[in-house]
């Protein structure tokens, strides 16, 4: 069990580490810190600390950053004591969100997830810049100067809404003009390989990438499969604790994802916490209310999955009966709606289409039952 614990928390910082990257960093070392409460302070407690300051003094690091969610007065604790720029989670991930918002709405909406994380952090900085300069009289200086920049920070954060309404009006109009088709959207975690099937599915030159977040914007494709004609959707990767201002700004682009007929979630088989990823993705489906559609689940990257579970000793039935039994169990929890490939390796994309194709006929076939 213990190690267990322990494997799922180095998968996370794996991630971290992937994310990372992603950002343009390269990660050189992992800490883990068992602790029964977080130390309000520091986050961390003073031991795991000064181990982290011993690691650091002596090589080129510039940053340090945390899985959990740190609050403001935590960071600047923290960068006293370790001398290096410190972040959280949610930071990189606004950080790597503003790296790859191109369109002007994405770029509101990372804006406004950026200035709503802020505000909160506001006091902490001003606190801490306060007790250096010695705190003078009972209304210090600090005091108005909060003030000043929360109500900066809150008119930002106001004008980006009004912004991102008037966007949301214009796109609103614009999914309307799509008419009767079928939507199909592809969702998933972060990597699992949705551009990729965007990309096999409608012979487009999506951007795919082994990073996070390759897809910000959404992107729509009309496609027709034996004269059956839909509009297929890649949008933005889920990730565990994506920040919850995030969510609430990028409401335009899951509305791609809560406007939806048919949901594709695609899952990375290959990946050792998979099962966690449906999970994820399942709550933010709840969130966003769209796990009531009909979704078909793709388990991807199979040559992957096959290469890690299968040792060469193998024989050839044993192997057919570890897949028949993954099959079975997937299918037994999606109620039969599951399907197996491998983008990569192009197997099993017919049954893909096959599928897809089935479920939008039979979407057109209630939606307009005098056409049929
Ligand atoms: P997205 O973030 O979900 O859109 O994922 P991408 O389509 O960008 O793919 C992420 C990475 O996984 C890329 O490096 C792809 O080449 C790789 N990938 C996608 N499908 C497969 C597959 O079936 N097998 C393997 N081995 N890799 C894949």
């Amino acid at each position: 069990q213990k190690d267990q614990r322990e494997q799922e928390v180095m998968e996370y910082l794996e991630e971290l580490a992937f994310l990372a990257e992603t950002a343009g960093a390269v990660a050189v070392k992992k800490f883990i810190q068992k602790l029964p409460h977080p130390d309000s302070r520091t986050y961390i407690g003073k031991g795991k600390l000064e181990e982290i300051k011993k690691y650091i003094s002596d090589r080129d690091i510039n940053v340090l950053i945390f899985d959990d969610e740190l609050n403001g007065s935590q960071i600047m604790n923290i960068e006293k004591e370790v001398g290096v720029k410190t972040i959280d989670r949610s930071d990189l991930i606004l950080d790597i969100f503003a790296r790859r918002a191109k369109t002007a709405q994405a770029k509101a909406q990372v804006e406004l997830a950026q200035y709503q994380y802020i505000l909160p952090r506001l006091r902490g900085m001003w606190k801490h810049l306060e007790r250096l300069g010695g705190g003078i009289g009972t209304r210090g200086p600090g005091e108005t100067e909060i003030e000043t920049d929360r109500r900066i920070v809150r008119d930002k954060i106001s004008l980006l809404r009004k912004r991102l309404a008037e966007i949301d009006k214009q796109s609103f109009t614009q999914r309307k003009d799509r008419g009767e088709f079928i939507r199909v959207s592809l969702v998933g975690y972060t990597n699992v390989g949705k551009s990729t099937i965007m990309n096999l599915l409608s012979k487009s030159e999506v951007l795919a990438e082994n990073k996070l977040f390759a897809t910000l914007d959404t992107t729509t494709r009309k496609m027709v499969y034996e004269n059956t004609p839909f509009l297929l959707s890649d949008t933005v990767g889920f990730i565990r604790k994506l920040p919850h201002h995030l969510v609430e700004s990028f409401k335009s682009t899951l509305d791609e994802v809560r406007e939806a007929d048919i949901l594709l979630h695609v899952v990375d088989i290959s990946h050792l916490n998979y099962e966690d990823q449906i999970g994820v993705v399942d709550k933010t489906l709840q969130d966003i209310g769209a796990f009531d559609k009909p979704i078909i689940t793709v388990f991807n990257k199979m040559d992957l999955y096959i290469k890690h579970t299968f040792d060469e000793w193998l024989d050839e039935s044993t192997k057919e009966q570890i897949l028949k039994d993954l099959e079975a169990r997937w299918h037994n929890h999606t109620n039969g709606n599951a399907i197996f490939i491998s983008a990569l390796e192009r197997t099993n994309i017919d049954e893909l289409r096959r599928t897809i194709l089935e479920k939008v006929r039979e979407l057109y076939r209630i939606r307009y039952p005098y056409k049929s």
